[in-house]
């Protein structure tokens, strides 16, 4: 029987961006109440465990000390410090209070997650609050004020562990990316939305690594109006023989749900299940999985999303209607999407190209 463990406490959801930010504190809050009303955690081979706050000295693994510092003294409504020179104002990163012990905790559960995954305790953990790609070293960076991925990654490194890194949220995961751009010690893969049309603009086919790190940086960008065939053909093409060639001892996967149809800030068109076979094909990549959330602004989307993947991760099959005290609450629902986005033949037809394109340069370069 696979062992999973799902990293989750109250105190991830209390404190958030600020009313209107996209990243809302709900979409953990509802993840957590559909799995627990699926009774997701009653089985003895699928464990519910405490987040705990990463240290200063576990942050600087990855981040500066003067960062760190500065987050601190931010989040405490002081002014030793000017915000725009780290990327926080309003819009994308605003200070709010609590800001420095949401965001440490989120780190502290990716590494409570590393943790059991690294001494065997368990086969996967899923840090659902976790995945917060785009942060780099000395500043933060669309939503994400620290980087929990490349935090845990610099932290399995020393363990003589090799690391393969998938993701698979809309958005490139160029903090990641960034991190280990120039090692062959990290093989990073991000399959997103064309940087064309979406922030953070990178993520190109050309962006392969640097010096050592040469052909371990891989980008796999998607048009707008992928969809689900698309999207696993692509994927099936390029990252589980890139992951094999490799042959990692630990998969962290990045599991953002932005690439949905209804997410309000992107144009990718998968459905749940489109989903739920990526997250599958992730799992059979490596023996060992670390697996954390990311983007996905469709609360309803992500709660479902989630509970998915983790019935993914943990061998659990959940009934597709949603539980009664959970639709009470929320509405009436099915767990899967039953309806496809409609998506006109000429713009499925060009994403189609488009992807093609994308793993035939990639295949070249690569020598798939
Ligand atoms: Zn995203």
């Amino acid at each position: 029987m696979i062992k999973a463990a799902f990293i989750c406490s109250p105190d991830l959801w209390q404190q958030g961006h600020g009313a209107g930010h996209p990243l809302k504190p709900e979409r953990l809050q509802r993840t957590h109440e559909l799995l627990a009303a699926y009774g997701a955690f009653d089985s003895p081979e699928s464990t519910l465990v405490q987040s705990r706050q990463a240290t200063p000295e576990e942050l600087g693994l990855f981040h500066t000390e003067e960062y760190i510092e500065v987050v601190r003294s931010l989040s405490q409504g002081e002014r030793k410090f000017n915000p725009r020179r780290y990327n926080f104002g309003p819009g994308d990163n605003p200070v709010f209070p609590g800001m420095y012990e949401t965001e440490a905790l989120k780190v502290g559960s990716t590494l409570v997650a590393a943790e059991l995954v690294s001494s065997g305790q368990v086969d996967v953990a899923f840090s659902f609050s976790g995945g917060l790609h785009h942060a780099g070293p000395a500043f933060a960076s669309g939503f994400c004020v620290f980087n929990d991925a490349a935090v845990a990654i610099h932290w399995l490194l020393p363990k003589g562990l090799r690391v393969a890194y998938v993701d698979v949220d809309a958005h490139h995961g160029d903090g990641v990316q960034n991190a280990f751009y120039e090692t062959d010690q990290v093989l990073t893969i991000s399959l997103h939305e064309t940087g064309l049309y979406l922030f953070p603009g990178t993520g190109f086919v050309e962006e392969m690594g640097k010096g050592a790190g040469r052909g371990y940086a891989v980008n796999l960008p998607f048009a707008p109006y992928t969809d689900d065939e698309t999207y696993l053909w692509a994927l099936e093409e390029i990252v589980p023989p890139l992951v094999r060639r490799f042959r990692p001892d630990i998969v962290v996967s990045q599991l953002g749900v932005d690439t949905h149809y209804r997410d309000p800030l992107t144009h990718l068109c998968l459905t749940t299940s489109g989903y739920v076979a990526a997250v599958t094909a992730i799992k059979e990549l490596a023996p060992r999985w670390l697996a954390l959330g990311g983007g996905g602004y469709d609360v309803d989307v992500v709660a479902r999303s989630w509970t998915l993947a983790y019935g993914v991760m943990s061998g659990q099959e959940f009934p597709d209607d949603l539980p009664a005290v959970y639709a009470e609450k929320y509405g009436q629902g099915s767990l899967r999407d039953h309806e496809k986005p409609p998506i006109s033949a000429e713009l499925r037809e060009r994403a189609r190209r488009y992807a093609e394109d994308g793993v035939a340069a990639l295949k070249r370069a690569l020598d798939i």
